[in-house]
């Protein structure tokens, strides 16, 4: 039951509170403090990271990409525009709405992006690469097994995910964090040891093929791309 919970919640952030903070650390007004902007500039280089690592392959108007948890479509819109067939979906309807937007602002062809509210556990399909970037932060280690699970029946060949990794420094500021709610405090964070999620993708059938620690002063994210042992 747990699991419903925690979606609950994170769902009703991502509505309202959440919605806010984010679609604004997630943009480029000036309306962020120093921290969100730090925290701006470390998302954007995990973005940054994996359309680097999808160049470097060479293919990308050839693949179909799930972007599960896709927010205000910071890696969709990027991708759709890069020539990828993006499939988007986030389980708040607000950061759908918002990703709407931006698409329709920014992509000449809005036809390679399909954005839909809906979660990630329940989306069916096959795609080339799944991708889901910090989403994993807002659930506790023991969703890990069912949410990657699914994720990886949905990925064909690949499958890149980033996440809070467990850190001692991070678990004192998480810690430090604790002791000062205020204005800007978010849901819950969980923090994952990197060896935990690795396992469970080989034993999915995938191996790593590329990973990278990003971090800045107050985002700390592991990068890693897992690929099917036949691809
Ligand atoms: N991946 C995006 C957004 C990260 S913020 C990016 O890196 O830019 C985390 C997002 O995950 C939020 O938009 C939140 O609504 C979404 N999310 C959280 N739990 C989810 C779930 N179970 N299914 C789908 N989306 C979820």
């Amino acid at each position: 039951m747990q699991a419903i919970d925690d979606k609950t919640i994170v769902k009703d952030y991502f509505n309202s509170k959440g919605f806010d903070r984010w679609r604004r650390i997630y943009g480029d007004g000036d309306d962020i403090s120093k921290v969100q902007l730090d925290i701006r500039n470390g998302h954007q280089k995990t973005i940054d990271r994996v359309l680097s690592w999808l160049r470097e392959d060479g293919n990308i108007a050839e693949l179909s990409v799930f972007d599960a948890g896709c927010g205000v479509g910071s890696l969709s819109i990027p991708l759709a525009k890069a020539g990828a067939t993006v499939y988007a979906s986030d389980i708040s309807e607000k950061m759908v709405g918002e990703a709407k937007e931006r698409a329709e602002k920014s992509l000449p062809d809005t036809s390679k992006l399909i954005l839909e509210t809906h979660d990630l556990e329940t989306v069916e399909g096959k795609y080339h690469t799944v991708i889901c970037l910090d989403v994993l932060i807002h659930y506790p280690p023991k969703e890990l097994e069912q949410m990657l699970g699914h994720l990886a029946s949905l990925a064909e060949s690949r499958l890149i995910l980033s996440f809070a990794p467990f850190t001692v420094c991070l678990m004192l500021l998480k810690k430090v964090g604790e002791l000062f709610p205020g204005p800007s405090k978010t849901t819950r964070a969980y923090m994952h040891h990197k060896f935990d999620i690795i396992d469970i993708l080989e034993q999915k059938g995938f191996i790593i093929k590329r990973k990278e620690m990003i971090g800045t002063r107050f985002y700390f994210s592991y990068l890693l791309e897992a690929v099917r042992k036949n691809s």
